[in-house]
């Protein structure tokens, strides 16, 4: 397929920024023949080992971006938080066929949570806070527990707390300082996500994983969840109707709670997921490479789940641990290290998929050799 702009064969793709994510869609163009390059920050980005070219620029450097752009057929974004006034012209010149809505609508959880809604999924009540007073009215009609969350920037749990009771609020005070959310606590059963990939023609979506965070971190993958097999296929239809309503191209990735038989939306990403790690061996095909696929301009492939599947995150804590396991060779173990020069608590670090393992047998087999 070619490039509508330039009326090419897409044969690069160019991905803003340099992380584990931009890193594994490198090494999926390779599988597709395709090549790519990368911009980032960091001299030293993990995405810079696998491309066939980087440049190293700062996310608002404006003439870097166009020659990403320039040098590329294809261009996709591996964060959520590239600024709507940096990617809107660049849009507007080159070939990134997910634009920026999905970006635009996922940036402020306000925003996203009314976008989730309007159409069509069953979200915790909320209610937009921009000082004490409001935030008092807020608590008021959602009650407590409840969660306050920045309107921007938030990740990994950084950027939120959970009010308890009435002595809470003093704590949430210095969240404040920026427009926040009050949201309804969820007492959930359990945490899922699911990876959708959009092309205009179909809607694939890879099977859902039940989330274990730790610390508001992922922790752990469970493929498949152990649910109702009923309730996880609503999951995939429902994720599917909203992809295809919001008219969304490309990849996204949506995080939900479980409670009984209501499945609340609670996020979204339009980029590859960490939960969706573990289709790189646990599918027939992969969210990078399905992302690639499209960004090229071909077929999605609907992808199957080829065993039970654990993907366990490899914090700076549990590194050593990781380089352990890898030196073992266990068949079906697959450790994936980024190559981050610098490791730290809580930085992701690597991950490693166990293929043909259920969470019992993770929990018996492989759960001590990681912190607790
Ligand atoms: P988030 O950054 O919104 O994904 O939140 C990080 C983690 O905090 C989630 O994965 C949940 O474990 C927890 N959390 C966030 N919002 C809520 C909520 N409304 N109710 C219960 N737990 C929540």
């Amino acid at each position: 397929m070619n490039n509508p702009i330039t009326n090419r064969t897409v044969k690069t793709i160019g991905i803003i920024g340099g992380g584990q994510l931009g890193l594994m869609i490198a090494e999926q163009a390779h599988c597709l023949g395709l090549q790519s390059i990368c911009l980032d920050p960091a001299a030293d980005a993990p995405a810079f080992a696998v491309c066939d070219a980087h440049i190293v620029a700062r996310f608002d450097d404006a003439q870097a971006l166009a020659e990403l752009c320039r040098r590329s057929d294809a261009v996709t974004y591996e964060f959520e938080n590239v600024p709507g006034g940096i990617l809107v012209p660049l849009c507007e010149k080159y070939n990134i066929p997910q634009g920026y809505r999905p970006l635009y609508d996922s940036q402020d959880r306000l925003r996203e949570k009314t976008n989730a809604r309007e159409h069509g999924l069953l979200t915790p009540r909320f209610a937009a806070v921009n000082d004490e007073a409001s935030l008092l009215a807020a608590v008021r009609t959602l009650g407590l527990p409840a969660v306050l969350k920045t309107r921007t920037l938030g990740y990994d749990g950084h950027g939120q707390c959970v009010l308890r009771e009435e002595a809470d609020l003093a704590r949430a005070r210095e969240l404040l300082s920026v427009p926040c959310i009050l949201e309804e606590f969820v007492p959930f059963d359990f945490e899922a996500s699911v990876v959708l990939v959009a092309d205009g023609r179909q809607v694939v979506s890879f099977p859902v994983g039940r989330n274990i965070h730790r610390d508001g971190i992922l922790d752990r993958c469970i493929v498949p969840a152990d649910a109702d097999p009923t309730l996880l296929d609503r999951m995939r239809i429902e994720s599917e109707r909203f992809m295809r309503a919001c008219g969304y191209r490309g990849i996204l990735a949506i995080e939900y709670f479980v409670k009984g038989n209501d499945i609340y939306f609670n996020e979204m990403a339009p980029r590859p997921h960490n939960s969706g790690h573990y289709t790189i061996e646990g599918c027939t095909t992969n969210q990078f490479r399905e992302l690639v696929r499209y960004l090229a301009g071909e077929p999605l492939h609907r992808p199957e789940l080829t065993a039970p599947t654990v993907m366990k995150n490899i914090l700076g804590e549990d590194l050593e641990a990781a380089v352990r396991i890898a030196a073992e060779r266990h068949p079906n173990v697959c450790v994936h290290l980024y190559g981050k020069s610098e490791s730290r608590p809580k930085r992701k670090m690597g991950h490693i998929t166990f293929v043909g393992m259920t969470e019992e047998e993770f929990e018996r087999n492989w759960s001590d050799r990681f912190v607790k």
